[in-house]
């Protein structure tokens, strides 16, 4: 379904995240034919460029970062042909007059902070010095939204100045992905799961987000942060809020974020024996964590498995376990449901102990597997074997569909189509800072170093040994 036309102003407009992400989903949107050619998309940043030379970069970043087989020339050129450059200073004064001729009263208009959070209070700002805001104007902003609860509520303050808490999309693009919004329609569409959905039959819940590249080039700004802000406050705490929370009684923004808050706010705090953090080392070629950003010496994760329960009717009793980190064997992102084992086995202990596991997977291949119980085929007796009903969205829906769009561009129509419910809402991030902070501060006190762990492995041993303890153990990764 086509939105309304509308101007999007790309604050960063020449930055990474616009070039990687931000411009080919517009791109893949215009193709579909969700946006009408009388929108306008506009890169405002420092560099000094002209229409024609941002064109000729933003074509650069498309064939760079859009599929093959998804770029045409009709398209590409239909797509430049909607865009324009301002050259701007978040700072100062140059460039707004610009910018302000370029944006059109009579259309809906974004504008998307893909800049260093220092910059959003001077671009609020200067929207509204420049008679650029109005009551129907939407900012989208970025991660990291506050490094603790204080800047946190200090950005939130900032924004609440000029804006109201219905213009602002603060973006956590796990949130986009087509499994995490598909969770939603397993627990809300079906009644085969939500009455198994609690401690009684759920045994324990697993949340891993295992990534195998280092920190790259982005070593200064995650030596400041490490696991626990960088992933866990946001994205690990997002997935853990739609697996947790009650059901909401409408599909709506504030309906849906209201359940998700509850949940944050049921969490306990973590005691220091729930958690393992890790950094990896270097091994032939592969650079050590110390390397990759340069010190000589660093306390800070690059791996974190925790263990957190919550404390409400529905999950005391059962714990989510959380784990997150780079350079592990596998990039491999899942929740896994694991259920408790049958009351009372008929067939004996030769049948084997069988446990039925709902995997979400958000990458790769986004999609849900059960792991159901059946008897082995054949001759041999009764013996029972754990077999997948697979579903793997990719292939239900067709490769091709043009339907399997990515976060990113989802969640960009969402905010031009003003649907805030994959937004995370001020109270909701504040409550996860709330719950982050006394963790961080437990390790910060005591100055205790990570365990270091090889890259290509699954994490610091004493992260096995956490649930071994408990009789459980993490889901492979690979
Ligand atoms: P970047 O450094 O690549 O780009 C920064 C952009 O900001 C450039 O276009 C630059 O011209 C513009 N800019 C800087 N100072 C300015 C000023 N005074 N006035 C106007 N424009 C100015 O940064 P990035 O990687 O694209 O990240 C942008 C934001 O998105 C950051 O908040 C970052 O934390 C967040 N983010 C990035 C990624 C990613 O993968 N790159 C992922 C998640 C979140």
């Amino acid at each position: 379904i086509p939105v309304d036309p509308f101007d999007l102003t790309i604050f960063g407009g020449t930055g990474d995240l616009a070039r990687r992400k931000i411009l080919p989903g517009l791109y893949r949107r215009f193709r579909s034919g969700q946006m009408p050619e009388d929108s306008r998309i506009i890169g405002a940043a420092r560099s000094d460029l002209d229409d024609n030379q941002y064109r000729d970069e933003v074509r650069a970043a498309l064939k760079e970062f859009v599929d093959r087989d998804r770029l045409d020339d009709a398209s590409l050129e239909g797509f430049l042909d909607l865009i324009r450059y301002v050259s701007i200073d978040a700072m100062g004064d140059a460039g707004w007059k610009e910018l302000k001729a370029h944006v059109r009263p009579d259309h809906i208009s974004a504008f998307y902070f893909s800049v260093a959070p220092s910059l959003f209070g001077p671009l609020a700002e200067r929207l509204h010095a420049y008679g650029m805001a109005d009551q129907s104007t939407r900012i989208v902003v970025e991660k990291p939204f506050g490094r603790d609860l204080e800047s946190a509520r200090e950005l939130n303050r900032t924004l609440a100045e000029h804006f109201d808490e219905t213009q602002i999309y603060r973006i956590d693009h796990y949130l986009g992905k087509e499994t995490v919004q598909n969770l939603m329609a397993l627990r809300f569409g079906n009644v085969l799961f939500e009455p198994l959905w609690n401690s009684q039959y759920v045994d324990h819940i697993q949340i891993t987000v295992a990534e195998t590249v280092g920190v790259g080039g982005r070593g200064g700004y995650y030596d400041r942060s490490g696991a626990m802000r960088d992933m866990v406050q946001n994205h690990l705490m997002q997935l853990l809020c739609l697996i947790a929370m009650e059901p909401p009684s409408q599909f709506d923004p504030d309906a849906v974020r209201d359940e998700k808050l509850k949940a944050i706010r049921a969490l306990d705090p973590v005691k220091p024996d729930s958690i393992v953090r890790g950094q990896y080392t270097g091994k032939g070629s592969t650079p050590s964590y110390l390397e990759d950003v340069e010190a000589e010496e660093s306390n800070t994760e690059s791996f974190i498995a925790l263990k957190v329960n919550i404390s409400n009717w529905r999950w005391a009793g059962t714990p989510i376990y959380l784990r997150t980190g780079k350079r592990l064997k596998a990039r491999q992102s899942e929740i896994a449901v694991v259920f408790k084992d049958a009351p009372h086995s008929i067939f004996g202990a030769e049948a084997g102990r069988h446990r039925n596991i709902l995997t979400i997977r958000l990458q790769p291949n986004e999609g849900m597997t059960l792991g159901v119980t059946i008897k082995e085929p054949g001759p041999g007796g009764m013996r029972l074997i754990d077999v997948p009903l697979d579903m793997t969205f990719a292939e239900a829906l067709g490769a091709e569909n043009d339907q399997v769009t990515d976060a990113y561009e989802r969640l960009v129509m969402d905010v031009i189509r003003g649907n805030q419910t994959l937004f995370m809402r001020g109270d909701e991030v504040e409550a996860a800072w709330a719950w982050t902070d006394p963790i961080i501060e437990s390790w910060d006190s005591t100055d205790r170093k990570p365990f270091p762990y090889e890259p290509g492995s699954s994490g610091p041993e004493e992260s096995a040994m956490m649930l071994h303890r408990e009789n459980r153990r993490w889901r492979e990764i690979r």
